[in-house]
């Protein structure tokens, strides 16, 4: 009788494995960290082999540490950091470049000529997405240009294209799947999310050849196996999801309206927009909203393909290690809860973390950050509280973006990710939204996302209703200001915005 689950969770600096029991419990986990590559300012690359590895070692001693035998677990389900591309040969396994990670901005003059040429709109209509350094389809292109020969040898079928999760499947089965699902599919720039398959006019505007790109399943069923090479036995590889979408699945938000936020150095917010693209609020299918939220897939299961709109906050956490690492205000992020409870307000103080200018609904780049409403009785505290409040301020606009273009009223945000710890954060989240906020007794959701996703897709869960149970006692919090001390508070927040807009000039 199989009694585990394992999830592979490859992120952007680490890969983790966790097992995880049946009742959504964690019998043992473990990571490595792998190097990061950074031959340019501003481009950053991995190693493909190094990814393996470290994955590949995350795995057997997550078992080693359980005392557990491969045969003994049910299912892998991967979870990875998402649109970072890998080109490899079919034939040796091997890879013809550094992968491009998500961060790289190596390719923005082919994103530059992509707009020029004014497929701007096509590229959201079909995809969903901007044209965006971000996404993987310029970073397949820069490939097939850097390694000599490569585009003849793609159009040859002999090299192969992945996301992270194409890769790791491909290495786990001996080379004999090549495939991804739609989460990840989707943010590559390729797929189009209506017709569920890779965009011919796309593939054509990049010089991308069809043959060697993966085969796209459901996000939740049969991967092939994993090789007993590997971990000691064979094990189905059964879930697959980008680490986003995982998050979203893992919290539980599967129905249309249920939205995650999770908060780490920025945050990502994506709310369940059912088997909708999005339908705008004057009832026509668009897939971008004004307001720049993207549309994505959040997966496909059992053939029935459901939607969520994203939308990020650059600057979150960071604004913690900024008040840490930056001005020295606090030692320890946690730190910053017992310093902003020890005031019952910031004093009249706001603080806009523009480092980076800001997104979604201002997308104004030149933008910088600003600290406003000091007065001679202002303290550390009250700038520490402002940092912490600017976090749930920019979720609360990100939130009112979510809310217009989706047409759904959103009554409980879930909340993961390391600043989700801060319980003031979280109270005040809830109070600046005027919605409850919840927060899973394991904030390692995204693992759990893709060990569910595996577990439904190997049986080991029946339906999503038993999943519901898994993960159950949320600690709540529920809002308490009253709507116009609510109201007063976002307005200034507003106000503060406005101060910091448009400050550095080109
Ligand atoms: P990432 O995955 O982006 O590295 P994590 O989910 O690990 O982020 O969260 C780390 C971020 O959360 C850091 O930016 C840190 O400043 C912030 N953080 C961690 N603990 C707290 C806390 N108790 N209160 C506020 N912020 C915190």
């Amino acid at each position: 009788m199989t009694r585990f689950v394992m999830a592979l969770d490859q992120g952007t600096t680490s890969s983790r494995a966790i097992l995880f029991e049946r009742d959504g419990g964690i019998a043992a986990e473990d990571s490595h960290e792998f190097p990061q590559h950074f031959p340019k300012p501003g481009w950053v690359e991995h190693d493909p082999l190094e990814i393996w590895e470290s994955q590949l070692r995350a795995a057997r001693g997550a078992l080693a540490k359980a005392r557990v035998e491969a045969d003994e677990v049910a299912a892998i389900g991967i979870t990875n950091q998402r649109e970072t591309t890998v080109v490899w040969d079919r034939a040796t396994g091997d890879p013809i470049h550094r992968a491009i990670v998500w961060q790289s901005r190596q390719t923005a003059t082919i994103c530059d000529e992509l707009r020029s040429r004014g497929l701007e709109d096509e590229v959201r209509k079909r995809t969903g997405l901007v044209i965006d350094a971000y996404f993987s389809a310029t970073k397949i292109r820069f490939i097939l240009d850097a390694v000599d020969g490569a585009q003849q040898r793609a159009e040859r079928g002999e090299l192969a294209f992945g996301t992270i999760d194409s890769w790791l499947l491909y290495k786990l089965t001996g080379g004999r799947v090549h495939a991804t699902e739609p989460s990840n599919a989707s943010r590559t720039l390729i797929y189009n999310i209506h017709e569920h398959d890779w965009d011919d006019l796309l593939l054509g505007e990049l010089g991308i050849p069809r043959a060697m790109l993966p085969e796209v399943r459901d996000s939740s069923g049969n991967f092939g196996v994993a090789g007993s090479e590997w971990l000691g036995a064979e094990i189905p590889i059964a879930g697959i999801a980008g680490d986003q979408q995982a998050a979203l699945f893992g919290q539980g938000c599967t129905k249309p309206g249920l939205a995650k936020n999770t908060y780490g150095t920025g945050c990502f917010l994506l709310m369940n927009t059912g088997e909708d693209a999005h339908v705008s609020s004057s009832g026509l299918i668009t897939t971008i909203s004004s307001s720049g939220l993207i549309t994505t897939i959040a997966w496909s299961i059992g053939g029935r393909v459901e939607y969520a709109l994203e939308g990020s906050v650059f600057v979150a956490g960071a604004a913690i290690q900024w008040l840490r690492d930056g001005i020295g205000l606090i030692e320890h992020a946690r730190d910053s809860e017992a310093s902003a409870q020890s005031v019952t307000d910031t004093g009249g103080v706001y603080l806009v973390p523009a480092f980076v200018g800001l997104g979604a609904p201002y997308w104004d780049e030149r933008a910088r950050g600003a600290i406003v409403g000091i007065t001679r009785g202002t303290t550390r505290d009250h700038i520490v509280r402002a940092a912490l409040e600017s976090i749930a301020y920019q979720t609360r606009d990100v939130v009112e973006c979510v809310r217009a273009d989706s047409g759904l009223e959103l009554d409980v945000l879930r909340v993961d990710g390391g600043a989700a710890e801060n319980d003031f954060l979280m109270q005040f989240q809830a109070d600046i939204l005027g919605a409850r906020v919840e927060r899973p007794p394991v904030l390692e959701v995204t693992a759990l996302g893709a060990a569910l996703l595996a577990g439904l897709g190997v049986g080991f869960w029946s339906d999503r209703a038993e999943l519901e149970s898994v993960g159950e006692g949320a600690q709540l919090f529920e809002p308490k200001l009253d709507t116009d001390r609510r109201e007063a508070l976002y307005a200034s927040w507003k106000r503060a915005v406005e101060r910091s807009r448009n400050w550095e000039e080109v």
